[in-house]
């Protein structure tokens, strides 16, 4: 047969022929099992011989693979984890040495249709007495089922099943091995940490199924974000990770996270319904914030939480300032709680008024606490806090039977709003809450108005729809707050009964600066308002010329800083005078953007000295400093924010100790409302200056200049207070 044929072709001398003819004739029956094949190849790595059933088994015709050169008619697979050499089958024969179990398929196009077939191959170079190579002889064998689970084994433990993306496992060995690459080449990577918010909700109010539907479509829209930027994957829940080599622009990576998080928060399409979820986005950048990947892990862990305390749907780079805010969360809750239990939180009000007549039209509600060791803790600190245990409940149900209470003092043309969060919305007995202060207080239905943000509509459509009827029936006022920064689909406007809409804060901010569409978006929304009937309040106006603006726009009610901040009950009783509540604005006439009052102790570096100075004021594009005197106008400065931050400036303006100095390359936003600097001094490069190879630490300003002084001060520091 066959093989008896090849054997004949080059081996034996006839004295060894019968011995010969049974050795074929085992082979032959050896062939026959199925165990496994035999193949040959002549010394021009041509294929000579393949077991017919092999060729069957490959589903090609055997003629079309003999006489083929076998590197042409085999291919290793370039993701087999134990080939990672990627070394070809074809290089492997060349070197003539012995092949053991290399894992191969067909690579004719007719053998790639279907489901692959995996051979596993060995051979032995056939050299004679006299060295010549005469080509392999060798085994082959179907390994197809092993080998599919081996690689399946392989997918599981790199690939998260659900998303397809990589698994937590896979990303800290992948991250472990760039990090210590790119310190030998000096390289920067960027760790992108995600954790979705209201995921949970998702999965409560729509199920598992919709809540891994939703998660997979996440996955995708990742995808599509980051292409082949980085590395996505998913470490478990809802926590998404991402490795973004060569990245340390805080700019690009401000915008990369903005898109992120804008992308993830359009809606879903899960089943007939749509739910909507946003996220929370931390960065960390290797070298600065961490050298090491547990480190690198732990700040963009850090920089997560502090945006999502933030207020979520942010983004927030690491910075060493940032404590350890879950710490910091669960110690705030438990003081919330207490003063909750001891009465010390308090409800101011901040008057809405009617531009045509400055009369005070409502009031809405603001929870103010004032902590024995904090200060003043802002809402927008406290109440996410509250909002993510049940303490929201009893809380928010506080608010509103004072301000109900409140409010029946006030003259009756004048209503009151109070907020309410959307888990307090959709918790079983919310409108039995709201009858009660009603009833208790006995202020009319239609002079409470609750301000819900869209997040309401996370939930279960049914329940929500049956609470707004529920509160209609009761007659309260209902108002869409922070309208424009959410989904803003109007199919809310459409299905929820809504008195009024509330333009959001950021709209005003911006509307004064000319290339803006916030002006624009302002008129289309109190058109849209108008339109179904609705009322508009527009927050947040300070100044005059913004002022100006959204009365042009068509605004009639404001609710901003221009007419009052809100105040205890008590002031807003002194301010009532005879049944009639009037404001005049009063303020600044321009809104100055992104300008922020603060004092920080920076450094400033001029020559080979470094000087102590306080910034008053920061833009993107300047700064005001004191602490300096009789410096000329255009000289040149580094300033040091810390952290590696360096800006290169030149003084515009000079008067005492302040100096207003204009940045060479403006700031980007750090995802907090703050402003950082692009980028920072590297620790390579501070490493090549003779310092110590560490990532920043907390609080720290960059160590430059602080080498001995060789020239004596130019200029002379004072010293300023926190005061003024
Ligand atoms: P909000 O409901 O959108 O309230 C408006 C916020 O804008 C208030 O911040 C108000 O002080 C501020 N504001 C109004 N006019 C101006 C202005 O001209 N300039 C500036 N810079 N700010 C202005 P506040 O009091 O810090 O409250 C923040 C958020 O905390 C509120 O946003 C609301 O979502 C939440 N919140 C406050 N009190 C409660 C409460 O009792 N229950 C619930 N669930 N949330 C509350
Ligand atoms: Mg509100
Ligand atoms: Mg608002």
């Amino acid at each position: 047969m066959a093989v008896r044929n090849l054997l004949k072709g080059f081996a034996g001398s006839a004295e060894n022929l019968t011995s010969d003819g049974l050795r074929a004739s085992v082979l032959d029956d050896f062939e026959q099992t199925g165990i496994a094949w035999i193949w040959a190849s002549d010394a021009d790595g041509v294929l000579s011989y393949l077991s017919p059933a092999a060729a069957t088994a490959l589903d090609v015709a055997l003629p079309s693979l003999l006489g083929q050169p076998v590197a042409n008619l085999f291919e290793t697979d370039p993701d087999d984890p134990d080939n990672r050499s990627g070394r070809p089958l074809g290089f492997q024969l060349k070197t003539r040495g012995r092949i053991a179990d290399v894992v191969v398929r067909c690579a004719l196009p007719e053998a790639r249709t279907g489901k692959p077939v995996w051979l596993s191959l060995s051979g032995q170079p056939k050299i004679d007495s006299s060295g010549k190579f005469h080509g392999y002889r060798g085994a082959a064998k179907d390994v197809s089922v092993e080998y599919q689970r081996k690689i399946e084994d392989q997918r599981l433990a790199e690939f998260d099943s659900l998303t397809g993306l990589y698994n937590r496992h896979r990303m800290n060995r992948r991250l472990e091995s760039v990090l210590a690459a790119y310190k030998a080449a000096k390289r920067v990577c960027a760790l992108m940490m995600l954790d979705l918010d209201r995921f949970k909700q998702v999965n409560d109010t729509m199920g598992h199924q919709a809540g891994d539907n939703l998660l997979q479509q996440v996955a995708e829209r990742l995808r599509n974000v980051i292409g082949d930027r980085g590395e996505i994957g998913r470490l478990g829940g809802d926590e998404f990770q991402i490795i973004l080599p060569d990245m340390d622009d805080r700019g690009k990576l401000g915008e990369l996270a903005d898109k992120v998080i804008q992308i993830i928060s359009q809606p879903y399409p899960i089943d007939d319904k749509r739910a909507i979820i946003g996220t929370s986005v931390g960065v960390a950048i290797a070298p600065y914030d961490g050298l090491e990947s547990e480190e690198l892990v732990r700040a963009s862990d850090l920089a997560l939480y502090a945006a999502k305390n933030g207020g979520r749907g942010q983004f927030r780079f690491y910075s060493a300032d940032l404590r350890d805010e879950e710490e910091e969360r669960a110690l705030l809750l438990d003081d919330l709680r207490e003063a909750l239990a001891a009465d010390e939180l308090q409800l101011h009000y901040q008057p809405v008024v009617r531009i045509a007549d400055n009369h005070v039209v409502g009031m809405e509600a603001l929870m103010r606490w004032e902590h024995e060791e904090r200060g003043w803790v802002p809402p927008g600190t406290f109440i996410p806090v509250a909002e993510e245990s049940s303490l929201i409940g009893p809380l928010g149900e506080w608010a509103l039977n004072r301000a109900c209470r409140d409010a029946t003092e006030w003259p009756e043309t004048v209503r009151v709003a109070v907020n309410v969060s959307a888990r307090q919305f959709t918790a079983n007995g919310f409108v039995d809450i709201v009858a009660a202060a009603l009833e208790s207080s006995g202020l009319a239905p239609d002079r409470l108005e609750l301000e819900l943000t869209e997040s309401v509509f996370m939930g279960d459509s049914e329940t929500t729809d049956a609470t707004f009827a529920a509160l209609k029936k009761i007659g309260v006022r209902l108002a869409l707050d922070d309208f424009g920064t959410g989904y803003s689909s109007l199919s809310y406007l459409r299905s929820a009964p809504f008195d009024k809409l509330k333009v959001d804060k950021s709209f005003v901010d911006s509307c004064t600066q000319k290339d803006q569409n916030s002006a624009k978006i302002i008129t289309a929304i109190i058109g849209l308002s108008k339109a179904l009937g609705m009322e508009t309040t527009v927050e947040g106006v300070e100044a005059f010329d913004q002022l100006e603006i959204v009365k042009a726009r068509g605004a009639e009610l404001i609710q901003g800083w221009l007419y009052a901040k809100a105040m205890p009950q008590a002031v807003v009783l002194a301010n009532i005078h005879s049944g009639e509540f009037k404001i005049e604005p009063n303020g600044p006439d321009k809104h100055r953007a992104d300008r922020r009052s603060m004092f920080r102790k920076v450094g400033i570096i001029h020559g080979d000295h470094r000087y102590d100075v306080v910034i008053r004021d920061l833009s993107k594009n300047g700064a005001f400093i004191e602490g300096l005197v009789g410096v000329p106008k255009g000289t040149p400065f580094v300033l040091d924010l810390g952290g590696g931050q360096l800006v290169v400036c030149e003084v515009m303006r000079s008067e005492g100790a302040q100096l207003g100095v204009e940045f060479e390359t403006p700031l980007v936003s750090d995802g907090a409302g703050g402003l950082c600097t692009r980028h920072r001094v590297s620790p390579y490069a501070l490493a090549a200056a003779g310092m110590p190879l560490t990532s920043f630490a907390a609080g720290g300003a960059t160590p430059l200049g602080q080498q001995a002084p060789s020239s004596p001060p130019q200029f002379m520091q004072v010293q300023v207070g926190s005061g003024g």
